[in-house]
């Protein structure tokens, strides 16, 4: 239902500007090696939130017919590229490496048009593409099996990874290359072949990193990216019987879909989604750093971030002071378009999340107690007319039960909740549906390490803020967040790959195990 309201939306606002905008650069599919049109020959467009009468690009607007032609070309291009030695392929993804460096500035650019965020954040977007290429391209001369001693004297047992044949990649809006590349790297180095679709606000930045993987060498049909909306293009991806494995990120309740679609025909399906993340500030602290890293977590990206600190548990000792300085701070920041260099928050990705987040702010306004202590409104006057903007917004005096304490807003809004002790904060941190980062201010090591251990989510930080992952740790939730997967580090080899058990007996007799002593 929120998706059919988005897709509306959209479709309204992309009428009005193919009234006004004339020469757009028409973008195509990437399918079996050509660029090509969606068969429909229907088109949507990629508007700048920041502007929205910038119109960047019109995409494909794919249907399952679209689908169809890209798996079978995955189909088409599978056993060469598994067949290909797994160093060989590293080779190709070492070169995209050298094109991403290549061209970091201009893909930084293009997603700060498309997506919002401010440049520093877009470079930090395309790096951390660069970084997943050159570490998991290392996989090519590694991607480790095991051996292991058999029951059974003159037999050898070992395991080797496996690919797990055709990969269907779902992506969300906010981490326009890095999370497709966390996807589409790993399944390459492991020897699958794949269909992306990326998210219909941002096609833009998949379609350079696929281009990049064109100019490296990935052999046609390897590598498939067909654009559209969820609805129609995903749920097709989602839905194909020859798709083995579905990759999704996106928010919990699309994974829903996405999961109970999967468990109908038996795919594999791995699921990154919603958090509602916690910075936890002891008496402790250094006041400052919690500062600048709460700032930092829930204002970067505009509080776009799957890791956003969207709520902030501080003891009750420094409540005042910490809440103080944070409204302070927040109300400095400056709101403006993400390609200036003034700009400390960027706008937000479209009007259905104006929508959302103005809700919520409604929302917090009326819950029974909660304070809203700075920003709070929808700016669209003056330089902000034709954008998304939305003021950076701190709730204080919030209940840890309140909806913008335990819902994820995604915006630049985050809740200050008071507590008394470590353990009670601990409580309350851990007491929400999601479960993927929380991090504590504190000086003292015990109460570092038993934050650390009593902490049910899948990344924690100490003296830092919630956000900021490195691509060789594995990365992930628990709970609603995720459904037992880790992306990045080695253990996203786990995704794409199926492990197989080997045995070899040269004993030349028939030896039954558990059976013959
Ligand atoms: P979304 O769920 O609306 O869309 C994600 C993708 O799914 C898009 O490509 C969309 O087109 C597609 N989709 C939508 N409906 C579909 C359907 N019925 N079948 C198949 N595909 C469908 O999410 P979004 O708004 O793009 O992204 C924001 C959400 O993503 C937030 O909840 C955020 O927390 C989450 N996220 C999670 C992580 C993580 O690693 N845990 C990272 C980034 C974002």
């Amino acid at each position: 239902m929120a998706q059919a309201k988005k897709a509306l939306a959209k479709n309204s606002l992309r009428r009005v500007q193919r009234t006004t905008r004339a020469a757009v650069k028409t973008y195509h599919n990437y399918i079996g090696g050509k660029w090509i049109p969606s068969e429909s020959g229907e088109v949507f467009e990629n508007i700048n939130p920041a502007d929205t009468e910038d119109v960047i690009g019109r995409f494909p607007l794919s249907t399952s017919a679209d689908v169809n032609a890209a798996v079978n070309a995955a189909q088409g291009a599978f056993d060469g590229w598994r067949n290909t030695p797994a160093p060989r392929r590293a080779e190709i993804l070492f070169r995209l490496g050298e094109i991403l460096i290549r061209n970091k500035e201009k893909y930084t650019a293009d997603m700060t048009r498309e997506m919002g965020k401010v440049l520093t954040e877009a470079g930090g977007d395309v790096q951390e593409a660069i970084d997943c290429t050159y570490y998991t391209a290392g996989e090519g001369r590694r991607l480790h099996g095991f051996t292991t001693p058999a029951e059974m004297p003159d037999k050898f047992a070992m395991c080797v990874r496996q690919p797990v044949g055709l990969c269907g990649l779902i992506t969300p809006w906010n981490f326009p290359m890095a999370i497709p590349s966390w996807k589409m790297i790993p399944a390459l180095v492991c020897g699958n072949t794949l269909v992306i679709k990326p998210a219909e606000d941002t096609p833009l930045s998949t379609y350079n990193l696929v281009q990049a993987c064109e100019e490296a060498g990935i052999p046609p049909g390897v590598v498939n990216l067909v654009t559209g909306y969820g609805e129609n293009a995903g749920a097709a991806i989602t839905n194909h019987p020859s798709l083995r494995l579905i990759s999704f990120t996106g928010s919990t309740e699309t994974g829903r879909i996405v999961a109970s679609a999967c468990a109908e025909r038996n795919a594999i399906c791995s699921l990154e989604m919603g958090g509602k993340n916690v910075i936890i500030v002891m008496e402790d602290a250094d006041i400052d750093l919690a500062i600048e890293g709460a700032l930092w977590g829930a204002f970067g990206t505009s509080g776009q971030r799957c890791t956003a600190s969207s709520r902030i548990v501080v003891h009750k000792k420094v409540y005042k002071q910490f809440s103080n300085k944070l409204v302070e701070r927040t109300r400095a920041l400056r709101v403006g378009n993400g390609a200036a260099a003034k700009t400390d928050v960027g706008p937000v990705i479209n009007a259905d999340a104006v929508r959302k987040i103005m809700g919520y702010i409604d929302i917090g306004q009326n819950e029974d107690g909660a304070t809203l202590a700075a920003g709070g409104k929808h700016l669209t006057k003056g330089e902000y007319a034709r954008g998304y903007y939305i003021e950076p917004t701190v709730f204080t005096d919030v209940a840890p039960d309140m909806r913008i304490a335990q819902e994820e807003i995604f915006g630049p809004v985050t809740a200050v909740i008071p507590t008394k002790s470590l353990d009670e904060a601990v409580e309350i941190a851990n007491g929400v549906r999601y479960g993927l980062s929380a991090s504590i201010y504190t000086s003292d090591v015990n109460r570092a390490f038993r934050a650390m251990a009593d902490m049910y989510t899948g990344i924690f930080y100490v003296n830092a803020s919630t956000i900021g992952a490195e691509v060789h740790l594995p990365f992930g939730g628990t709970k609603a967040t995720g459904n037992g997967h880790r992306e990045a580090g080695t253990q996203v080899l786990d995704i794409f790959t199926e492990w197989k058990s080997i045995y070899v007996d040269y004993s030349g007799k028939l030896q039954r195990a558990q059976i013959d002593s």
